[in-house]
Parts: structure tokens; sequence; C-alpha cells
């Protein structure tokens, strides 16, 4: 019962820390139950994970959600509630994380999480509290206060519970989902709704910026869905194939781009992106200088290498620009990407175009670049979004060109299109040598293996390392949220560990892991938050200590 937790935390007064582990069980409240489900060995260690129970009667108004969509919604916005009610708990009150509290929940995007939890048997919430010591000693009547005031806060959070907030995170989640389903038989690969706020207070925060232009859609471009809950919503509506976004340097077109790579998740009310819906499987890709390759059959971008070298299964410890961006559009193309989007402030020149006088003046090209192969990825269904300032290469093949004009979107294809016609580029449209087309590759067994490098590590280290055994991989290409999707990527990882045989395909092999279990059951860290598997996959294909062979 959790009044003899309260008299146990007191007795341990002054005894040495390793006696906290006592605490291990379940402690019975009125009303929840408190489980211990790690205990720190430390005061200076990672804090102790306690997980709140809520019996399944006291939910009974929670069931809002009609979607299942809105369960991950419902999860998200308790945790919310509970790290904003949790809050006030946290203060230092000894030695290293003693009388701290954490709940994990790092950005304003809908995600399911190993947090929270509902089901059948009721409501899980998982948090990190730092049990008290002075030194190594326990602070025991410390831990009794703190104890006490978790308890009421607890017993407070649900009843206290913001119903209408609830109700509107669920009710944007739910339409959200409705759009994101809808955008392929409209034929879109995005929608961003009128009065959006798209940028941000700075390249750190998350906050939409005070005072931002709203978005507005162009007239030609205007379309709608009727959600369920918000009913009719209008908004700019990007159609497949490809997308060109231009406009002189500062006028938001980056900004844009941004945003469509964050509307693959749903936004809490509030953040300014709520209406910014982008196909869940578009992905961002980018030149990565240095990054590792393994076994892509790069042909259709890189080929016939001076020496004669083979680029068929082509594997590199240090990719440069163009062949890391040619690896990235392969890979993606791989996982059953649907949406490119790409900034030619980050990628390598030479694989986006080589204009009349290169192509007059280099006969002996090994790149063959995306501009050649737009085509190819249309006949595949994979459509491009790209932010061109200064390849005027594209505006031939665009089927949207959309100016930004300070913040201010304009479509300007037919205009676009004239240009293209009065000013030719003399540039010869070849006929690739080697055909554009899907090659799977299967991960050997032991690629990963946390242990090869002899210590079994798994750690997140901020948006863009993860340290997977004595390997740091570089995710900072990826489009990550959160930390907690490094440590899930970590993870799973470890799932895949078991499934690689040298026979199932990456793509299957990231499908499986993901289906295998919920974050929840994946790991008792509440730190783990929801990965696509373009992520999980992405991150794979960086791991140096992957080995792969191809399939047929
Ligand atoms: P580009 O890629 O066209 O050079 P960016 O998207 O990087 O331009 O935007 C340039 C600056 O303008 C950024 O600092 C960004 O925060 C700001 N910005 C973008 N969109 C808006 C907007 N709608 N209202 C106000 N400022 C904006
Ligand atoms: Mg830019």
């Amino acid at each position: 019962r959790y009044e003899d937790l309260l008299r146990l935390l007191a007795s341990l007064e002054g005894r040495p820390y390793p006696f906290y582990k006592d605490l291990k069980g379940v402690w019975q409240a009125e009303g929840f139950a408190l489980r211990f489900v790690h205990v720190q060995g430390d005061p200076f260690a990672a804090p102790s994970v306690l997980e709140v129970r809520y019996p399944r009667e006291a939910l009974k108004r929670l069931r809002v959600y009609a979607r299942p969509e809105g369960r991950v919604a419902v999860e998200d916005f308790l945790l919310r509630s509970l790290k904003a009610r949790l809050r006030a708990l946290s203060r230092p009150l000894g030695s290293g994380h003693s009388g701290e509290v954490h709940v994990a929940v790092e950005s304003p995007k809908v995600l399911g999480r190993s947090g929270a939890h509902l089901k059948e048997a009721g409501l899980f919430l998982r948090f990190r509290l730092g049990l008290p010591a002075q030194g190594r000693r326990i602070l025991g009547k410390e831990a009794a206060r703190l104890f006490r005031a978790l308890e009421e806060h607890l017993l407070g959070f649900l009843q206290d519970l913001d119903e209408g907030g609830l109700l509107r995170h669920v009710r944007q989640a739910e339409d959200f989902a409705f759009i994101q389903e809808r955008l392929p038989e409209q034929g879109l690969v995005a929608f961003v709704g009128e009065g959006s706020v798209l940028p941000r207070e700075s390249g750190v925060s998350q906050r939409p910026l005070q005072g931002a232009v709203p978005f507005q859609s162009p007239p030609s471009l205007r379309v709608s869905f009727r959600a369920p809950h918000a009913g009719e919503v209008w908004g700019m509506g990007l159609p497949r194939g490809l997308t060109l976004i231009t406009g002189g340097g500062f006028h938001g077109k980056t900004t844009l781009l941004e945003a469509l790579v964050h509307g693959v998740f749903p936004h809490v009310p509030g953040d300014g992106r709520e209406w910014v819906v982008t196909d869940p499987l578009a992905q961002r890709v980018q030149s990565e200088d240095g990054r590792s390759v393994k076994g892509v059959d790069l042909r259709p971008f890189v080929h016939d290498l001076p020496l004669g070298q083979d680029t068929a299964f082509f594997s590199t410890e240090d990719a440069s620009g163009s062949t890391s961006l040619a690896a990235a559009l392969l890979e993606a193309l791989e996982l059953g990407t649907r949406v490119l989007l790409l900034d030619e402030d980050t990628s390598a020149t030479n694989l986006l175009v080589r204009d009349a006088r290169m192509q007059a003046l280099v006969r002996r090209e090994t790149l063959t670049p995306l501009l050649d192969r737009v085509g190819d990825f249309k006949a595949l269904g994979v459509s491009l979004v790209l932010v061109v300032g200064g390849v005027g290469d594209y505006l031939d093949l665009a089927d949207t060109v959309v100016l930004m004009e300070a913040y201010r979107p304009r479509e300007v294809t037919a205009e676009a299109k004239a240009i293209a016609r009065a000013h030719p580029t003399g540039r010869a449209f070849g006929e690739p040598r080697y055909p554009l087309r899907v090659v799977s590759r299967a991960p050997l067994p032991g690629s990963f293996d946390p242990r090869r490098g002899r210590k079994a590590r798994v750690k997140g280290r901020g948006l863009r390392e993860l340290l997977y055994g004595e390997e740091v991989v570089d995710l900072s290409a990826l489009d990550l949220f959160e930390h907690a999707q490094v440590r899930a990527i970590g993870a799973f990882f470890r799932r895949m560990q078991g499934l690689a045989d040298g026979k199932l395909p990456l793509k299957a092999l990231v499908e499986r892991a993901l289906a295998l279990e919920d974050l929840f059951a994946l790991e008792e860290a509440p730190e783990l938050s929801q990965v696509r598997l373009l992520e999980l996959g992405g991150a794979a294909n960086r791991l140096r200590a992957l080995e792969v062979c191809q399939e047929g």
C-alpha cells in the first residue's frame, strides 16, 4: 500500500543508497497504483523510472477518440498534462539528480511514446524521478515528503484534466489523419492550410515566430477538405509530379520545405503547423559528406568510373557530396518513399544538374544528374519537391512552379514554361545508360550486433547521434524531432539484430521490427518515441557495421 511506501521511505533515512532497491514493486494508492520499474543505483545515475497506472473506471470520460490516431493523441495529451503538473514538484534536493522529475515530451509533435499507454487494463504513464540522497546516504524523510506530494499530484492530475483541451488535441490529430489519408486520392503530396504559421522563432526553437506572415494559398492551387471535426478546411494543395519552390533568397523557400518535412506528423493546437499535412511517405534527402554507404547499386547516378570500378554494389566509408546524395535517393526508393523533398542549398550541384556547357566540355561524365531522372522517378510513382533558386534547368520538366515572394506563394507554372521556351537551355536530355529500378538489399546477421565493439551500449545523444555499441552513428541528415526518436532507433536496432538473416530485405526487416511490439512494450524507459520506417531504415543505412547482400 502507498502508506507503507511512505513509511518505508522514512525508515531508510541515512541508509546507503542501494537500500532504495527495496522499493521495487507495486504500491497501491487510492485511485492509482505506482510501480517502481527501475531503481537507480546512485544519485548521479539516470533517475529512477516510475509507472503510474489508473484503472479503467477512472477513464470513462476519456473515450473521446473515434480513430486509432485518436488514442495516440489522448496518450500524448495525458503525458503533456502530467509533465505540466509535475513541473511544480521537481526541485533539486541533494546530490546528483535528487528530487528531479522528468516527463519525456520534447516536441510539439503528436507521437506515440513509451511514456504513455492507454489500453483495456487502464492508463499507464511513465516518468523519471531522482530518489533523494545527500552524498550516498538516503534522504528518507525528504523522500517521504516528496512521495506524499506526488500522490496528491497523481490524484489531482486526472481530476483537474483540461477536458476541453483534450478534445481539441484529439480532434486536431483526427482531422490531420483524415486529410493525410486522402492526399493520394486527391492527387496531392501535401496540403498547407490557410493562415498556417510556418517559420519558427529561431533555428533551435520549436515555437512559432511571432508576427510572422500567415500562409496564404495561391488561388490556382487552393483546395479544401471536409474534415470530420473542423469542417471545411482550405489551403494549398501541392500536386504529384515535380514541384519547384523558387524565389529570391530570404523569401521563405526553405521555411516552406521545412514545414513540409515536419508535416508528416501531426502538431499540437497552437503550433502554427496544425494544418500542414504531408504524405506520410515523404522524406527529405540531402548531401552528407563523409557518410558510410553499403552495397548500393549507384549506377543510375554514378557509373563508368575512370579506373573501371564497378558501382553496381558500391560501398564507401567516406562518401562525397554527390555520392551521398545519390545513395540517399536510391535508399529512399528502396524503402518505399513516395515523395522526395530536396533543397538546392543542401544538394551537391553536380548531382542536380549538368548544363549545356559542361555537357559540351566534359565527355567522360560519370554522373547522371537528378534532372535526367525526374521522369524515371515519376514513372515509379515518386514525386519530387525541389527548392531551387539558382538552377533554371528544371523549369522544362516542372509540373508545378511555386514562387515565394515576401513569404507569399504564387503559382507561376505558365510563366515558367513560357520562359523555358523563350530561353532554351540547349541542354541534351540524354537517355541514361542504366535504368532506375528498385534494388533491395538484405542486411547480413551481425549488422545490428551492438557487441561488435565489445561493449553493448545503446545511447542517444541529442538529435544527431546514436551510440550503438562502440559506433557513433551520425543521424544528422535524417529528420528526427525528438531525442526520444534517436533512443527508439537504438531499441529497434536491437530487435533487428535478431531478424537480420541475410535474406530478409532491409525494408521488410524494418517493417517487421516496427510491427513487432509497441514502444511501451519495447523498452521500459520512458524516453522512446515513434519513428517512421523511413528514418529507422535511414539510420540502418548509416550504420558503419551494416553489411548487406543484394537481392536478385
Ligand atoms: P529562403 O530559403 O528563400 O532563402 P528562408 O525560408 O530561409 O528563405 O527564410 C528566410 C527568413 O525569413 C528566415 O529567417 C525565416 O524565419 C523568415 N521567414 C520565413 N517565413 C516567414 C513568414 N511567413 N513570416 C515572417 N518571416 C518568415
Ligand atoms: Mg533557403
